[in-house]
């Protein structure tokens, strides 16, 4: 799996391609075992919610459907391009390098 949670992501088809946003959960679909991933304001849906207290009264809200992790590009939070990338192990640690700028993504 090349994305993570807190990642900012890019659409690359469908409807809202070219749109962004960060990743809120990645879940594994039980039966097709592809990864989904719900991105913050992205692919939303209106939810009809019941009133379950006083704090949380119902109503509809817009709660994002999960997109194919297919249909999404990571962008590089150091050059801020579309990027793949690449493992490499660095002080004993798994991270994930940019293939664009090669600087290691994770912090
Ligand atoms: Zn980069």
């Amino acid at each position: 799996m090349r994305l993570r949670k807190g990642d900012l992501v890019e659409v690359i088809t469908g409807e809202e391609r070219g749109r962004r946003g960060k990743i809120m959960k990645i879940e594994r679909d039980k039966k097709t075992g592809r990864n989904r991933v719900l991105v913050e304001g992205l692919n939303l849906a209106k939810k009809h919610q019941r009133t379950r207290s006083a704090e949380k009264p119902g109503g509809i809200i817009d709660l994002p459907n999960p997109i194919d992790v297919s249909n999404l590009v990571l962008l590089c939070p150091k050059c801020g391009r579309k990027t793949k990338v690449k493992r490499e192990v660095h002080d004993g640690r798994r991270v994930r390098i940019c293939r664009e700028c090669n600087e290691i993504i994770d912090a």
